[in-house]
């Protein structure tokens, strides 16, 4: 996609490490000289991240070294203010070393020139959770939730940050006995909430990862795999499974949704017959709105009723 000569600068960069070791500065000097020559900002970032995680030195020498680190590589953002890289790196040091409003900041600048990033939506999530600021964090994590609801690290947010139900802010934790915004009563001390995810989306972004799992399951697919699963797949023709694996996958969808999953509904749709194409999976599943329960872990929709439910 991009060409900014990643791999021949890593490699320059490389050599430099390496002629550096053996003494030989002038063949240091002249990878680093080559590499500055293809493109300087890709170097200054290469450079930024090596140093970062570099452990050498005292923990005083670390740090220090990690805030000059940080310093540089907010120059190379602003004099290259496109290079969506050198903000996201900026952001994940700058949360690294616990500056949160400097992750805003970071963040503010990259989104403005790709508005849709999901990994800049996920730091100044997490960043404004830091920082306290519960009401704006409930509005980055259901961006993160539109434009990404199945990223492993949105799902990981949105379980555990629920949402108030009274002003929509988010909950610090799971545990959280009141909403710091607006003080109504916590997931932690028997309150009711909301789910992030309630307020952005439809069915099918709903129920797409708990269908996945379903489907992962029933299929026993490594996870590779299944990080590969869209609505989109079709499991015979993109996955490759038989016509008996497809029924297996419906009978665990009848044990994991009960009578909302409508098999007869399914096997209905034209493309069922064919194949077994992922939206129509959870097109086949029945929910009303108003039946959506809501748990201290987020979304549950409904399902046979728990035994041990009180
Ligand atoms: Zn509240």
């Amino acid at each position: 996609m991009s060409d900014f000569h990643e791999e021949t600068i890593i490699q320059l960069v490389d050599r430099h490490s390496q002629a550096a070791m053996l003494g030989d500065s002038d063949a240091a000097q002249a990878s680093l000289h080559e590499a500055r020559e293809l493109d300087p900002a890709t170097l200054e970032i290469e450079l930024a991240k090596r140093a970062f995680l570099s452990e050498l030195g005292t923990p005083e020498e670390i740090s220090e070294r990690r805030q000059r680190v940080v310093a540089r590589l907010g120059g190379v953002a602003v004099a290259a203010p496109d290079r969506i890289e050198a903000w996201r790196l900026l952001a994940e040091m700058l949360g690294r070393l616990h500056n949160y409003e400097g992750v805003l900041r970071a963040t503010a600048s990259g989104l403005k020139r790709e508005p849709n990033h999901v990994a800049l939506w996920v730091m100044r999530s997490t960043a404004q959770i830091e920082l306290q600021q519960f009401d704006s964090a409930a509005r980055s994590l259901r961006h993160c939730v539109k434009i990404a609801p199945t990223n492993n690290q949105v799902e990981s947010l949105v379980r555990h940050h629920p949402a108030c139900r009274a002003c929509y802010s988010l909950f610090p934790s799971v545990e959280a006995k009141e909403c710091t915004m607006c003080g109504a009563l916590g997931p932690g001390a028997g309150g009711k909430v909301a789910s992030v995810r309630m307020r952005s989306h439809s069915k099918f972004d709903l129920y797409f990862p708990r269908v996945r799992q379903v489907v992962a399951d029933a299929l026993q697919m490594p996870a590779r795999i299944v990080n590969l699963m869209t609505l989109d797949t079709l499991l015979k023709r993109h996955f490759k499974r038989t016509n008996q694996q497809c029924a297996l996958v419906l009978r665990a969808m009848s044990r994991e949704f009960g009578a909302s999953f409508d098999a007869e509904l399914f096997r209905s749709a034209v493309v069922g017959y064919l194949d077994l194409l992922i939206a129509d999976l959870i097109r086949a599943i029945k929910a009303e709105d108003g039946v959506i329960e809501e748990t201290d872990t987020g979304i549950r929709v409904p399902v046979k009723r728990k035994p041990s439910s009180a």
